[in-house]
């Protein structure tokens, strides 16, 4: 159970446009407060984009992403988890980038997820452009490589941009598999889609032995079987899941800086993130949403509904576990 100081603030008590928004109304608990020791899973905001190759926007993500969450109630409408009176969870607020360094922002990144690992904290990311997600699995797979279920509708599997560039949104899991810090055999990505340069990418991935599941695939088979198929893939190992909004079909997430039509509506696109139940999930995160692209704040209100799938999922995860990463099995 949790402890109450946790809770989010009701709709039925303060106007959901009223008060600071933090995410889904949780209590913002900075790494400096006595408290953060009682925290389980932690919301954390990421507002960097400077791996962006095309259109810039994510940097706004996290404000707009906490906004927006004002609208998520605390009690999930299709399967009736409550996942705040199950654990502690708290919004640890953003991440200071250096928007004018990559390198130094990386760093900062991973610094701060050290502190929240060390913290026994499951983390939640809104990002940021999907590069994001490379500093914080350094920090996650610090002792061995993990598992990942990747939404997306490309494989970011890209060698370098621009004459050598190592670090973008198109690179980070190409580095991440370079590095150690994923296991390609327990990696499936699925909504793969859109024109290409080339097959490097896909060539890249058979080699190493990632699973790409393509949007024609999934669009052939449905949800359920290729859902199922990624927890076969990942097993009960600790897993990251990493979910980029380009995922969704641009009808539905127009507020993205690389869209690619053909995708899943936003009911498969929460269905999805439901049917990660029973995945060991370790941290997850969400990117790429750009509000100067999402003027309604449509994608941002769908980004924050699926941050809300995974989080009660994460939670069925850390109650099954008991405890954190640290503990689990490799
Ligand atoms: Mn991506
Ligand atoms: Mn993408």
């Amino acid at each position: 159970m949790s402890d109450s100081f946790f809770h989010p603030v009701s709709g039925f008590d303060l106007p959901r446009f009223a008060g600071v928004p933090t995410f889904m109304r949780l209590p913002h608990v900075a790494l400096d407060n006595p408290r953060l020791a009682d925290v389980d899973i932690g919301l954390i905001g990421v507002p960097w984009d400077s791996g962006t190759t095309n259109r810039p926007g994510p940097r706004h993500g996290p404000r707009q992403l906490r906004d927006l969450s004002t609208m998520i109630r605390a009690q999930n409408g299709a399967t009736g988890l409550r996942p705040f009176e199950m654990l502690n969870c708290a919004d640890l607020g953003d991440v200071p980038p250096n928007p004018a360094d990559i390198m130094a922002s990386m760093e900062r990144i991973t610094a701060f997820y050290d502190q929240v690992l060390a913290a026994g904290i499951t983390p939640l990311t809104a990002g940021g452009d999907h590069l994001t997600s490379l500093p914080v699995l350094r920090a996650l797979a610090r002792t061995a490589p993990l598992g990942m279920i990747h939404f997306d509708s490309h494989t970011d599997l890209f060698k370098d941009y621009f004459g050598g560039t190592q670090y973008t949104h198109g690179t980070p899991f190409r580095r991440a598999v370079e590095e150690g810090l994923l296991d390609p055999s327990r990696v499936v990505q699925i909504g793969i889609r859109g024109t290409a340069y080339d097959n490097e990418d896909r060539d890249f991935a058979r080699a190493v032995g990632i699973r790409v599941i393509a949007i024609e695939e999934y669009h052939a088979r449905g949800p359920a079987d290729v859902m199922a198929e990624a927890r076969q893939i990942v097993g009960d190992t600790p897993t990251y899941v990493s979910y980029d909004i380009d995922f969704v079909d641009p009808a539905f997430a127009p507020g993205t800086g690389t869209p690619e039509v053909g995708g899943p509506n936003s009911f498969e696109a929460l269905l999805v993130a439901r049917l990660l139940e029973g995945v060991n999930i370790v941290g997850a995160d969400l990117v790429e949403v750009s509000p100067p692209f999402d003027a309604s704040g449509g994608t941002a209100f769908l980004g924050v509904s699926i941050m809300f799938e995974m989080l009660c999922n994460m939670a069925l995860a850390r109650q099954r576990r008991g405890a954190t990463i640290a503990d689990c099995p490799a």
